[in-house]
């Protein structure tokens, strides 16, 4: 089991207005927090300003996606230095969307990762498998094919592991209602734990946060929570509602 902090994340996507953000600020700000969980929303780019200047410091902020390095000619693209620059500490890469719908593959997304740790940004690791991929049997192939793609970056960028956090989101659970049970959920981290011990080493292995996500909600997340392997969760449409989206980050105490 993880010795990590528990920590849950939430993604907002591509959702929201100046309006319906300003109230779900307002009702984070107001919500009553476990304290020993870390918290981290990630709202689209052009609000991060906002939420930075009116969200509680006890929450940090996240963006959804970074440059494969620095800045330049790289148009509608935001590098990890900007990120750096106003005050966004972390960075969900690897996520299904950007997988499947926008087409960025392995190598792409695992020199991302390297970059945005270079610069000192902690990034939220997304794997997970697509439902014909479970049904023939190759969960585990998949998740360690794309945890080798991002570790083989990370050990060349980066000598610490301490801003990693690994989302197992297993594609077919994402955005669909259909929550993976506890019994599959916990089957898969300990896999992905247990390739961290082989892969990288028994410390990594013991204090790298590996969440879960995938239709998580406020009615699901005790019962995860209570798996050995699952430090938190990395949360979609359930993070858009402020009251639900407390309920989850208390759902480990
Ligand atoms: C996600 O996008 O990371 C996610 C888990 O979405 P949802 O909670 O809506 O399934």
């Amino acid at each position: 089991a993880g010795t990590g902090k528990f920590f849950v994340g939430g993604n907002w996507k591509c959702n929201g207005t100046k309006e319906s953000i300003t109230k779900l600020v307002s009702d984070l700000n107001s919500a009553k927090l476990e304290a020993d969980v870390d918290v981290v929303v990630a709202p689209p780019f052009v609000y991060i300003e906002q939420v930075k200047n009116t969200l509680t410091d006890r929450i940090e902020i996240s963006a959804q996606n970074s440059w494969v390095g620095k800045g330049g000619a790289f148009t509608g693209e935001i590098s990890a230095d900007q990120l750096n620059d106003i005050g966004c500490k972390w960075v969900i890469l690897g996520h299904s969307e950007r997988r499947h719908v926008i087409g960025e593959d392995d190598q792409f997304i695992g020199k991302k990762a390297a970059y945005a740790l270079s610069q000192g940004l902690g990034v939220m690791a997304c794997i997970g498998e697509k439902l014909e991929e479970r049904e023939a049997g190759k969960t585990f192939d998949v998740c360690y094919q794309q945890l080798k793609a991002f570790a083989g970056k990370f050990l060349d960028a980066v000598p610490s592991w301490d801003n990693v956090v690994i989302a197992y989101e297993p594609v077919w659970a994402i955005g669909t209602g259909k929550v993976a049970t506890p019994v599959q959920a916990q089957e898969v981290h300990v896999a992905v734990r247990d390739w961290l011990r082989k892969n990288v080493s028994a410390e990594v292995a013991s204090k790298t946060r590996i969440i879960y996500g995938g239709s998580v909600n406020g009615g699901n997340s005790a019962e995860l929570a209570k798996q050995e392997d699952i430090d938190g969760f990395l949360v979609g449409g359930a993070s858009l509602k402020g009251p639900e989206f407390a309920t989850i980050i208390n759902s480990s105490a």
